[in-house]
């Protein structure tokens, strides 16, 4: 059997997507800059998308920014929200210490160009309160970035309350919602959030492109210079496949939200149940704030990557950490945010569902998963030391 299971890394496109990006080659291929009828007509696709793509999160088209993906998007914001501080005299920015790296990065360069940042402790859970945001956030902090659900244990922040203290204290917030846009019901307004970015290979749409919501009024900072496009916020012609692709697949995704997180939450939760029955594991995150679609565990004594290329060898295909960190040997970041100590967050495995998986693959990965970790362990020599008592079980 073959089971695609790492849908938090991307997603296949959707057939509906793909050819939803089709008339943007063949047909509507002029430059939306362009004067003539052709260009005109790639403009008024190009309008629709925006349109499409702001319904979906309750904004206006004109509060719609269109990027070349999740990154992207988390720079423009991060910066933006700097660099309007800096002009008051404000550097304070307060985040989490297990944000996506897009965000870590950015706010580490600021760092060192003079920003003092705070990184919140998100606790085991790997959720934090909105207290204790209002109790960071000082008379200098310029922006609250907080993301909406964790990429990694697939844990959910309390938004529209971070939004509601942010508000009343003044301070710009974005959230990076790349994990929840499509999966999660998002409301910019109800939420009171500032700005926010997604990525549409998350989400069933094409590689590549992603969208910045920027409340109107806030006045957005572009990082890349040249052409008028975007309102003159995000120069370079646009990529309207992609775009017209990324609008249909948000509007299909956020059409079937409920019924796909009852569908997707279901396997999630028997994954969870039949692998917790492994000896010496753990489930990281929350167990009800969590994506409909992540389960993240830690087996004692063993390693995640080697873990993940003999599921590989048996048709599973899965993570361990996120993908930007597998390749390097240091533990997930994240893993180490909700405080697992470093041997543990070696070990540890991500699968991520979505609707196209079934509940016959979720058996098949039950199965499988203990005899891969029973085989792994027999021929570590941590797990050998455990069993003789020469270290002791830390789960
Ligand atoms: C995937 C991801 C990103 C990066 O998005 P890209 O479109 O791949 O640049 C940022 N944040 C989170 C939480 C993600 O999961």
């Amino acid at each position: 059997m073959f089971v695609y299971a790492d849908n938090a890394a991307t997603t296949k496109i959707s057939k509906a997507a793909l050819d939803a990006m089709m008339p943007a080659f063949e047909t509507y291929y002029g430059n939306p800059s362009s004067l003539h009828t052709t260009g005109q007509e790639a403009a008024e696709q190009l309008l629709a998308a925006r349109q499409s793509v702001a319904e979906n999160l309750g904004a206006e088209a004109r509060e719609i920014y269109f990027t070349s993906g999740g990154s992207e998007a988390d720079n423009q914001a991060i910066r933006t929200g700097a660099i309007l501080g800096a002009k008051k005299g404000k550097k304070h920015i307060i985040s989490t210490a297990f944000e996506h790296h897009a965000v870590l990065h950015t706010l580490n360069k600021l760092e060192k160009e003079g920003f003092e940042i705070t990184l919140l402790d998100v606790h085991k859970s790997g959720i934090i309160t909105a207290q204790e945001v209002a109790n960071a956030i000082r008379e200098d902090t310029c922006l609250v970035t907080i993301m909406f659900a964790n990429n990694e244990i697939g844990s959910i922040e309390p938004i529209a309350e971070i939004g509601a203290v942010c508000k009343e204290k003044g301070v710009l917030f974005h959230t990076d919602a790349v994990q929840a846009a499509g999966h999660l019901k998002i409301d910019v307004k109800e939420m009171n959030i500032d700005m926010l970015s997604l990525s549409a290979h998350k989400f069933h749409g094409p590689k590549g492109v992603g969208a910045l919501y920027c409340r109107k009024g806030i006045l957005l900072q572009n990082l890349i210079e040249g052409g008028a496009q975007e309102r003159g916020k995000r120069a370079g012609t646009e990529n309207l496949p992609a775009i017209l692709g990324m609008a249909k697949a948000l509007d299909d995704a956020c059409g079937k939200i409920d019924e796909n997180a009852k569908y997707v939450s279901a396997m999630r939760d028997r994954l969870i149940e039949g692998l917790s029955k492994i000896p010496h594991s753990i489930v990281n995150g929350d167990t009800e704030k969590r994506l409909p679609g992540n389960v993240n565990m830690c087996f004692e004594g063993i390693e995640g990557e080697s873990l993940l290329l003999w599921l590989d060898a048996n048709g599973i295909e899965a993570s361990s950490g996120s993908a930007c960190t597998s390749g390097s040997l240091d533990p997930s970041h994240v893993l180490l945010a909700i405080g697992l100590p470093h041997e543990v967050a070696h070990g540890s495995l991500r699968l991520s569902l979505c609707e196209e998986n079934t509940p016959e693959e979720v058996e098949y990965i039950i199965e499988t998963v203990p005899k891969v970790v029973d085989y792994l362990r027999n021929i570590s020599p941590v797990w050998e030391s455990l069993e003789k008592g020469e270290i002791s079980h830390v789960i």
